[in-house]
């Protein structure tokens, strides 16, 4: 009998004893190959020995000291260390502990920033369907699946959604890729339009959709023209890489690729790699600079904010990420694995789409790759590809719902940054041996 509720349910699930590299090891002494990092958390994979050393260090000085009465050297040190490296203008940090409460944040400042600038009419935020930015009430909120938001509304924050930018099921025939990142960058002019920018506060998109889409990245100059139409009508861009970051696409910042400047961005997953919870939210200088100017200070805080603990794991994975070249490394291995992707699974007549960026990828099932229909998701086939590759020693993260949150299936991949080429391939091949087995 388990206390625990939720998820973790002994005599259910195996109980995870070790961690060695790219591998999870059960109380059985069963080998697993960590394909999804969990959810796109364990970027250096398990038992990383310089994140361990920091840890040990910082419990040896000390392990928590409220922010309400002190800063810690890690804390300060991580804030230096992300602003340097963060797109231009970004230049104040705000330590949480995950992802939602990262985007929890960034509403509220985005709200308490047009008080504080004498705009308060406006409150409305927009994001996309289909778009997950966690869990909590507000992040719920802004999230734009219809499935997951349905039995708790009526939300908190008043949200919209505009089409993802999804190539494969987006683009029209003939139409090329730039004028199909134009059309569809252009909805949110159109939504701004409806709505009256006026009341319009936000816009929050993820540059490569994660969990709920399987590594679907924006198209070139698609954040380009999102970027132009928040800046004329004074609305606030704001990125969620709490699962795309931290070098997940093979640079520090997914939107960097892209080439623009969001006003905000959060961050979780990678950043603690799962040695320890914690998220942040980075932030343009104007908007600290405006509540600085204003109230003084921001009307939000958790306990465990700026952990001592948590950002000693959080600068060690910078300094592995750093010194050992991992960005370069995301970008070489995620070649391979999209090419090993496609050799196992191109010609496939189940699969219609083979997509992502860096070690960030994802593969879209289908029963016709010609009409692109899903199959019914009374078949379940992402929780039976899910079994059968945990069954033969494979974490991936196969999800249902792709499409519009009910109909469609996808498998996304997101290992840890050390991956072998051997890995690699140990990993397409009992993912296929999975899907197979699925189908049949
Ligand atoms: N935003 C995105 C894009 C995410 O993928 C997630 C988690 N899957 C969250 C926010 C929420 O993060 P957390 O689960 O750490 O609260």
């Amino acid at each position: 009998m388990t206390h625990i509720f939720g998820r973790s349910t002994r005599g259910q699930l195996p109980t995870a004893v070790a961690g060695d590299g790219c591998y999870l090891i059960d109380a059985s002494g069963k080998r697993y190959l960590d394909g999804s990092g969990g959810a796109a958390v364990s970027c250096l994979g398990h038992s990383n020995a310089r994140v361990r050393a920091a840890l040990h260090e910082q419990l040896d000085q000390v392990a928590f000291a409220h922010t309400g009465f002190f800063t810690s050297d890690p804390a300060e040190r991580l804030a230096d260390r992300l602003t340097a490296a963060a797109p231009e203008g970004i230049d104040r940090v705000y330590l949480v502990s995950g992802g939602s409460e990262a985007v929890e944040a960034a509403i509220k400042l985005a709200r308490q920033y047009f008080m504080e600038i004498g705009q308060p009419q406006r409150h409305r935020v927009i994001a996309r369907r289909q778009s997950y930015h966690g869990n909590t009430l507000g992040a719920l909120a802004t999230g734009g699946n219809e499935w997951r938001r349905a039995q708790f509304a009526p939300l908190l924050v008043e949200t919209s959604h505009i089409s993802p930018c999804y190539e494969y099921r987006g683009r029209e025939e003939g139409e090329t890729i730039d004028a199909y990142g134009l059309r569809v960058a252009n909805e949110l002019e159109t939504e701004i339009e409806r709505l009256g920018a006026e009341s319009v506060m936000a816009f929050v998109a993820e540059p490569v959709v994660g969990a709920t889409s399987g590594a679907v990245p924006a198209v070139k100059g698609y954040l380009k023209r999102i970027r132009e139409i928040c800046d004329k009508h004074g609305i606030l861009l704001i990125l969620d890489e709490v699962m795309c970051g931290m070098g997940r696409t093979g640079y520090l910042f997914a939107c960097q690729e892209d080439g623009i400047s969001p006003d905000m961005i959060t961050i979780a997953k990678g950043l603690g790699a799962g040695y320890q919870p914690i998220g942040a939210l980075l932030v343009q200088g104007k908007i600290y600079d405006a509540i600085a100017a204003g109230s003084g200070f921001f009307q939000h805080g958790h306990t465990y904010m700026g952990h001592a603990m948590a950002a000693a794991a959080a600068n060690a994975v910078l300094s592995e990420i750093e010194e050992n070249d991992l960005l370069a490394r995301v970008r070489t291995q995620g070649e391979k694995l999209q090419a090993a992707l496609e050799a196992e699974f191109g010609q496939h007549p189940h699969v219609g789409d083979i997509r992502g960026r860096g070690l960030f990828r994802g593969v879209e099932f289908v029963a016709d790759r010609d009409t692109k229909d899903p199959f019914d998701p009374a078949r379940k086939l992402n929780a039976k590809i899910k079994k059968n590759a945990f069954d033969a020693g494979l974490v991936c993260y196969p999800m249902g719902g792709t499409i519009d949150g009910v109909r469609g299936d996808h498998v996304l991949l997101a290992p840890p940054f050390v991956i072998e080429d051997a890995q690699i391939d140990e990993l397409v091949s009992k993912l296929s041996g999975a899907v197979e087995k699925a189908l049949a």
